[in-house]
């Protein structure tokens, strides 16, 4: 009889520990892992950093600072997204989406210019803008609108202004559209006079007049279609647009987006 309740609660002892292994119960799980096996998935954000105070680098630093980064690290902290930055031509951001060499747009990309929309999924308005006319200090140009045939205009290539100014070359409006990669070039083919304008976003010509006021100033009123700039992803994925979504009307609703304009003097338009 004694051997008999032996085998019963040995019988007892391993059913209770094969319920509790199945279950999974008591054990302390290691912390969650991705699906490739790898710790948290590295988002890379593409953009090109001379479009201060949206994006750009300072006296040779690596780091690119700007509106963009703050909100970006805001929302990947709100929804638990690990960021890098990767830097390329304005141009090859939606290739790069395309091909999978990004995971996220953040460029001041007007998500309603061309046929962007067809390439990319863009994400909720982040800031709108138009487009300004930057001359020299000395000019007495007055507008978009006063150019003259053999005038020469710069703009960075890929954009709207870009665009534009090709555009205006192809219909005679001015001798040649300068565009160039950087918009730091531009400004120095502004500076240098090998160029009579840049067309660039207002809030990124007002940065470079608050600092360059002495040698170059606007001409005229905003002109173009508003603009709204907003990040993207590659086309179908709407899981990781949603959370990008999500982490934007968080930063509205708690005041942190309004303070991060504030940091880099932006004002909503
Ligand atoms: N907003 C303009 C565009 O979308 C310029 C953007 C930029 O140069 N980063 O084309």
């Amino acid at each position: 009889m004694k051997n008999f309740k032996k085998y019963l609660a040995l019988i007892l002892g391993a059913a209770m520990i094969f319920a509790l292994a199945a279950c999974g119960g008591g054990s302390s799980e290691e912390p969650a892992e991705t699906e490739s096996g790898g710790d948290a998935e590295v988002l890379k954000v593409v953009t090109e950093p001379t479009f201060a105070p949206f994006e750009f680098t300072e006296d040779g630093n690596e780091e690119i600072v700007g509106f963009d980064p703050d909100m970006m690290a805001a929302i990947a902290e709100d929804q638990g997204l690990t960021l890098e930055w990767v830097t390329m031509e304005f141009d090859s951001l939606i290739p790069a989406l395309q091909s999978d060499q990004g995971d996220i747009i953040c460029a001041g990309m007007n998500k309603l210019a061309g046929d962007r929309a067809d390439k990319v999924d863009f994400g909720e308005t982040y800031f709108t803008s138009n487009l300004m006319l930057l001359v020299s200090s000395d000019s007495d140009l007055s507008g978009i609108d006063a150019v003259t045939p053999d005038m020469k205009l710069a703009s960075q290539i890929g954009t709207t202004g870009g665009d534009m100014v090709q555009a205006m070359q192809e219909e005679g409006k001015i001798a040649e559209g300068v565009v160039l990669n950087q918009w730091t070039d531009c400004y120095l083919q502004l500076k240098n006079g090998e160029v009579q304008g840049v067309i660039v976003d207002k809030p990124v010509g007002t940065e470079y007049l608050s600092e360059h006021s002495d040698i170059a100033k606007f001409a005229g009123e905003g002109f173009g279609d508003t603009e709204e700039f907003a990040f993207a992803v590659k086309k179908g994925n709407t899981e990781l647009l949603d959370k990008l979504n999500t982490g934007l009307a968080n930063l509205k609703a708690n005041g942190k987006y309004d303070e991060l304009l504030t940091k880099w003097k932006l004002s909503a338009e």
